[in-house]
């Protein structure tokens, strides 16, 4: 393991993807949004990502230097195409739009397509709260194949597709809630494969659609299938994130082939003013008593209290800010060697990291 500091990583990975392609603001926001992913605990959305991410550029799947474009626009919903563009520059624009609608109506809807991966979803619901709105977001994936067993289905049919809501809130520690609808995350089966260790009991399915716990099974030939997060509940939803996201978006759904190098999502985002009822007061005040309710409850175990959505995240955060974000060998090595096939200096990029655990 290694440790490296927030502001450095970032410096790294902006200048990776500076010499890939990017200009300079693009390849700074790819960096800030690829190593917050890592503050706040969400590694398989963190600079892991830069090996897939480089191919992607260089087979053409991502295209540097989009933005996100409109193709229909009215007083309260925009449908925008990402045109392929990276995800964290085309989610950000996207956002804007919506903001800007729920600024002016109260309510903002955007249907996002063909955008490249969009990484970490609760980026954009926090982008909303930061705003002062609340939000809800469905989103599908495309092109890079189905990974997802529907409801009772002994083969994959759909991906994790992530559900993500939000609610502003006056001392900035908003509620963020951010999700993948299967019951693992595929980067955790990852992870479990590379330490040789079984998964929990339910979560994966082999070929055949017999219950298994060992990861290999789903890079299988045939595949196996993740199973979705509460049975039929998290199935439904992810049907929803199908429909809102893919359908109503223009961008599809994930019926099409798997496509070497592609990774696009949709996303269908809900912008709303919290305060839609016209008293901003009760609305802080009723969701600070809910929110005091709920902590109130006491732990099942001593020492682990109730949280609410987001405050994983946020003491992550805190704490990687003050300890650099740690990193496995493996996922390091693939940065330093990436840095210096694009010309950077190999040693000068490992003397930004310290031994870790
Ligand atoms: P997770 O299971 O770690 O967390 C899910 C949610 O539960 C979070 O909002 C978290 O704050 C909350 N939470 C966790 N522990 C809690 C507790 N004890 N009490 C209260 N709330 C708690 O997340 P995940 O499902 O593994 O998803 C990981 C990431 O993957 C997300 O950021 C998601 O957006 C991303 N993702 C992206 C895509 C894509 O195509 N772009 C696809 C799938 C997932």
């Amino acid at each position: 393991m290694i440790r490296i500091q927030a502001d450095a990583l970032r410096r790294v990975i902006a200048d990776i993807f500076h010499r890939a392609g990017s200009n300079e603001s693009e390849a700074a926001a790819v960096a800030r949004r690829l190593v917050d992913a890592n503050l706040v605990g969400h590694d398989s959305h963190g600079v892991v990502r830069i090996p897939t991410y480089l191919e992607m550029v260089r087979s053409g799947g991502v295209q540097p230097n989009q933005h996100a474009k409109i193709v229909l626009d009215t007083a309260v919903f925009v449908v925008v195409d990402g045109q392929s563009g990276f995800g964290q520059v085309i989610g950000e624009e996207a956002m804007k739009m919506g903001i800007e609608k729920a600024q002016r109506s109260g309510v903002g809807v955007v249907a996002l397509r063909h955008s490249s991966h969009l990484g970490r979803i609760g980026d954009w619901t926090e982008q909303c709260a930061e705003a002062g709105f609340a939000s809800v977001h469905f989103v599908n994936v495309v092109g890079a194949g189905a990974i997802v067993a529907p409801f009772g289905g002994a083969d994959a049919r759909i991906s994790t597709n992530p559900f993500s809501a939000g609610l502003p809130r006056p001392d900035g520690k908003h509620i963020i809630l951010d999700m993948a609808t299967s019951k693992l995350a595929e980067g955790k089966v990852k992870v479990a494969l590379n330490k040789g260790v079984e998964l929990p009991e339910g979560a994966l399915i082999d070929a055949k659609g017999k219950p298994t716990r060992d990861p290999a099974e789903l890079y299988a030939t045939p595949r196996g299938a993740l199973t979705s997060m509460g049975e039929h509940k998290g199935y439904g939803i992810a049907v929803f994130c199908e429909f809102l996201a893919g359908i109503l978006s223009g961008g599809g759904t994930n019926r099409t082939e798997r496509r070497e190098g592609i990774v696009l999502n949709n996303m269908l985002s809900i912008i709303l003013n919290p305060a839609m009822a016209g008293d901003r007061t009760y609305v802080a005040e009723e969701a600070d008593a809910f929110i005091k309710w709920l902590l109130d409850s006491p732990p099942q175990e001593p020492g682990k209290p109730v949280l609410l959505p987001g405050d994983p995240e946020r003491q992550n955060r805190a704490e990687r800010l003050r300890d650099g974000i740690p990193l496995d060998d493996t996922t390091w090595n693939n940065i330093v060697v990436a840095a210096e096939s694009l010309g950077m200096d190999g040693k000068a990029t490992r003397a930004q990291a310290k031994p870790g655990n």
